[in-house]
């Protein structure tokens, strides 16, 4: 029988250690919100591919959507010969974003390629270079991705000097100790020291940050933002890779905002596991790109499109967004049982919809890293997996499918009581 410890031996010859796995074990197979590996072992699975399985493991629908479209085909590239799915797909998600302005969307691979795009298209049409982003956001791992990702390790150690043009400002956080005032004199102090607002073509943020640690923008924040783009010409970018699609109880987290992005990027669960991501925008924006200015082989595959399509069936059909909010509450809930019980390490708790993060705290209310990863790896021998993020690695963040049935729910919060309580 192949071993979890046999494969890591081969991973640690064949794969570069860049590539570092949070669990040293190998998936066999995966269904709705439990996964197993080679050796039989059972884990509830808490993170979801990185919040890219809101619909669950292999959900019947989209695997059939799936099949279907490899056998009729599998890949013709979109820009040598498109295809109705492809249509039809932007078209149902110009019709569910944010605003009342006539939107376009154009398809790629990866969350990282969409806000490559955003940007692009944002220079096209402003015909500027400038951008602004957050400290503590994550954007992606390409070069450009990575200069405008607020987070140093791992991240973008080793892999300087970043291309230019990007200024960063603090991300308005009463836990991370940064009010709003703090981060709107951030940003008109860049205007005064690093680039004139004339200059700059957008500002990027995510409406919750992910990786960040689940902080969440307030709306007068956001509408502040976007009165300052609408004064100086600046495009707003809301980067939904992480908080769309359902996670927060809406379909975006932008939508909570009461502001309308100039441009949208969604990815992970988009497509429930295949890979697919977006930028959705205002249907002039997107159109300044020259013909030829966008694309990619592989981008917006027919398999994963129709996927996609098959998601947001799933969604309507299985109510997700209103679970979304059920999951969240019931999460919530039972962390602050636990911490009125007495668990001194839950720190700051935080959601919106599913979209929710706790911290781990010391005795002198400071962040844990270590207990954290001591929590999750005590979770993990229990058969439940869990991730962190945040700027100092002490939040827990869920990430659990919105299709989890309610008693492995109940089971996956029974472990992270043990390993509380441990
Ligand atoms: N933006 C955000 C907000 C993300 O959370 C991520 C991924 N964690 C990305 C962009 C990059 O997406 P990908 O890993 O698919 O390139």
């Amino acid at each position: 029988m192949t071993t979890n410890q046999a494969l890591q031996q081969r991973k640690e010859a064949a794969v570069p250690r860049g590539l570092g796995i949070a669990f040293p074990f190998y998936a066999e197979k995966a269904k709705n919100a439990e996964l197993w590996d080679v050796e039989g072992n059972r884990y509830i699975d808490f993170i979801g591919g990185i919040s890219v399985l809101n619909t669950g493991h292999s959900h019947p629908k989209i695997t059939a959507a799936v099949h279907a479209q490899i056998d009729k085909f599998s890949h013709t590239a979109a820009q040598i010969a498109c295809y109705e799915i492809y249509v039809e797909l932007a078209e149902r998600l110009n019709a569910a974003a944010p605003g009342s302005t006539p939107k376009k969307t154009v398809f790629f691979n990866s969350g990282a390629e969409a806000v490559e795009n955003a940007v692009k298209i944002a220079r096209a049409y402003t015909g500027r270079h400038g951008v602004i982003a957050f400290d503590g956001g994550y954007h992606g791992r390409t070069v450009f991705t990575l200069a405008l990702t607020g987070k140093m390790t791992p991240y973008k150690q080793k892999f300087g000097p970043m291309p230019g043009g990007i200024f960063r400002i603090p991300y308005p956080a009463e836990v991370l100790g940064v009010s709003e005032e703090e981060s709107l004199k951030a940003l008109k102090m860049r205007f005064k020291t690093d680039i004139d607002p004339s200059q700059v073509a957008a500002i990027i943020f995510e409406p919750v940050q992910g990786e960040g640690g689940f902080h969440a923008m307030s709306p007068e924040f956001a509408q502040k933002l976007r009165k300052i783009c609408d004064e100086h010409g600046i495009m707003l970018i809301c980067d939904e890779v992480q908080s769309g699609f359902g996670r927060t109880g809406t379909l975006y987290a932008t939508e909570q905002l009461g502001i309308e992005p100039d441009l949208l990027t969604t990815a992970k669960s988009l497509a429930g596991g295949y890979p697919l991501s977006g930028v959705i925008g205002k249907a002039e924006v997107m159109d300044a790109p020259d013909p030829g200015g966008l694309g990619g082989t592989y981008t917006g595959s027919p398999i994963a499109v129709a996927a996609a399509l098959a998601v947001m069936d799933v969604f309507e059909e299985e109510n997700l967004l209103e679970r979304s909010k059920q999951i969240g509450e019931r999460i919530a809930a039972f962390l602050q049982e636990q911490k009125e019980s007495g668990i001194s390490i839950i720190g700051d708790i935080r959601y919106k919809g599913a979209m929710l993060a706790f911290d781990i705290i010391n005795a002198d209310g400071e962040a844990d890293a270590d207990k954290t990863k001591a929590l999750i790896a005590h979770a993990k021998d229990n058969g439940l997996m869990l991730a962190s993020c945040g700027m100092y690695g002490n939040t827990i963040r869920i990430m659990v499918p919105l299709t989890v049935e309610n008693e492995i729910l109940e089971e996956g919060l029974e472990i992270i009581a043990k390993a509380l309580n441990a």
